[in-house]
């Protein structure tokens, strides 16, 4: 199928004012770090640097604490659960109003295509505070008691996938429970977390609910550890979840751990070939596979194996590659160049061990950070690829013969975060359904999301369930 040729359609970055320097938001106010560090956060698709932003030292993370302590027991947990509400729409509203100027942001920093912080990221924000606005009020009706308590501070760390959408995961539940919070986004994509710390201001929101500390690996042990913290909500790799765990281990912190994956994207000989096409790409290639329940490992039934592979690379030959901010991309940047080290080692990896690769004629820009939408195939369960999280547009492909076999391999899997099950017959989606190891189980359909609906993972990817009525338990006292 040959390419369309488009237009460039860039999306303006005008609408985004950036600061050259950001403090740290403490107290509903932006102040200096206390010994004057700073680091750059750069756009990954030009290498251009957007910005200089605090690195917050345990003293920094102290006071943040502190402020939110302060607000959580004179302000917010004294405050009615409708007037918390109230706050939480009056947030969703702004996010809307500023929705496009947080996607380019967003785009900016992270290296996303504009079409999903637009499209998803951003809608997905909205919705997470408009849902939790409701339950506000409503606590006693979620079944965890007549009268279920906040559980005081909440320290939470987030990765740099899904910037402002994880920032609104943790911090949408929290303050509807009653709690307040400090949270540290990542290093590589600080930016929209600064932006809704102004949206916090511009709700008129009383200072110290939320407290947004900027740093690294460094920032966040300082702030997990911190022994005025009730309550860490920790979304990332499975290797800091672990060490974050033996930290939390010896206190009566609540811990909450969203962690790494290697989904199984199950295509069965009755599934109707270009949807489950569709599902494959959407599973592995949105976000450039930067997803934590990303379907990585895609399990064909034999009989349809060829079909399947060939209707595949045809589509992936029409993927466009390129500028964030062009309306026409559907595969940006890789976040940084640390991990798109770590996305060739394993690929390189992968040739090593026998599979074999390929991927689109695409054309890489020469500046930023880029790697192909590839295809390993002739994978076998021992091999690396098959295993480790790549957590980029790298899928493995494997086979099966019965829907046993498919479910001996989907689960042979020390993660267990989501799956994918493409059928004609409900009553394989069922079977399969009740037998995956997997938090989440999307049938003819993959990377679906939506506040209500909880997600969270089995095994090492961690535990703990956010959005929805169970997501609620992790910032109650229950
Ligand atoms: P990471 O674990 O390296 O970093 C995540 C966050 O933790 C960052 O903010 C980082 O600064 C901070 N951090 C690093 N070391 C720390 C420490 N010792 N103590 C406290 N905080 C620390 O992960 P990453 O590379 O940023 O993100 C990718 C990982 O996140 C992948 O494994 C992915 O699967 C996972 N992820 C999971 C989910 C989920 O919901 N399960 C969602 C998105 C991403």
């Amino acid at each position: 199928m040959p390419k369309f040729e488009y237009a460039p359609a860039p999306e303006s970055r005008a609408i985004v004012s950036l600061r050259e320097s950001y403090g740290l938001f403490i107290d509903g106010e932006f102040s200096p770090g206390a010994d004057g560090r700073a680091f750059k956060t750069i756009s990954p698709a030009t290498e251009e640097v957007l910005a200089e932003v605090t690195e917050a030292g345990p003293a920094d993370v102290d006071r943040a604490v502190t402020a939110a302590r302060k607000a959580y027991e004179h302000t917010w947990s004294q405050l009615p659960g409708q007037e918390r509400a109230k706050y939480l729409f009056r947030i969703a509203r702004i996010i809307q109003e500023k929705a496009r100027e947080l996607a380019v942001l967003e785009s900016l920093d992270n290296g996303k295509p504009i079409r999903e912080s637009r499209d998803v990221d951003i809608p997905l924000v909205a919705a997470h505070f408009f849902y939790h606005a409701g339950w506000a009020d409503k606590l006693e009706y979620a079944g965890y008691g007549p009268a279920p308590r906040a559980l005081g501070v909440a320290g939470q760390v987030i990765p740099w996938n899904f910037p402002l959408l994880m920032l609104a995961w943790k911090i949408a539940p929290a303050l509807a429970c009653g709690n307040t919070v400090v949270l540290k986004p990542a290093e590589t994509t600080p930016l929209t977390a600064l932006a809704f710390a102004e949206i916090c201001q511009q709700a008129d929101l009383p200072p110290g609910v939320v407290n947004i500390v900027t740093g690294a690996g460094e920032t966040g042990r300082a702030l997990v550890t911190h022994p005025g913290i009730d309550k860490v909500a920790f979304t990332g790799s499975t290797e800091v979840g672990k060490e974050i765990a033996r930290a939390c281990a010896p206190s009566r912190k609540k811990v909450t751990l969203e962690l790494g994956g290697k989904a199984a994207n199950i295509v069965f000989e009755d599934a109707p070939v270009d949807q489950a096409v569709e599902g494959i790409v959407n599973g592995i290639f949105f976000n450039q596979g930067h997803v934590c329940c990303a379907g990585s490992r895609l399990l064909v039934q034999e009989s349809v194996y060829a079909e399947v592979l060939a209707s595949l690379q045809r589509r992936l030959a029409t993927l466009r590659l390129g500028d964030p901010l062009d309306k026409n991309t559907d595969v940006g940047a890789i976040n940084s160049a640390a991990q798109l080290a770590k996305i060739r080692e394993l690929s390189e990896v992968g040739e090593a061990e026998g599979a074999q690769r390929w991927s689109p004629p695409c054309e890489l820009p020469v500046k930023g950070f880029w790697f192909p939408p590839t295809v390993f195939t002739g994978v076998s369960q021992a091999h690396r690829i098959a295993r480790e999280e790549i957590f980029g547009p790298v899928l493995s492909v494997l086979t099966f013969r019965t829907p046993a076999e498919a479910v001996e391999k989907a689960n042979n899997t020390p993660y267990g975060l989501s799956a994918g099950v493409w059928t004609e017959k409900g009553s394989l989606i069922l079977w399969m359904a009740s037998r995956l190891r997997a938090g989440v189980v999307w049938a003819n359909t993959f990377n679906k999301f939506d506040p209500t609906s909880p997600f969270g993972g089995y095994k090492e990817s961690g535990y703990g369930r956010e959005g929805g009525r169970h997501g609620l338990e992790a910032y109650l006292d229950v």
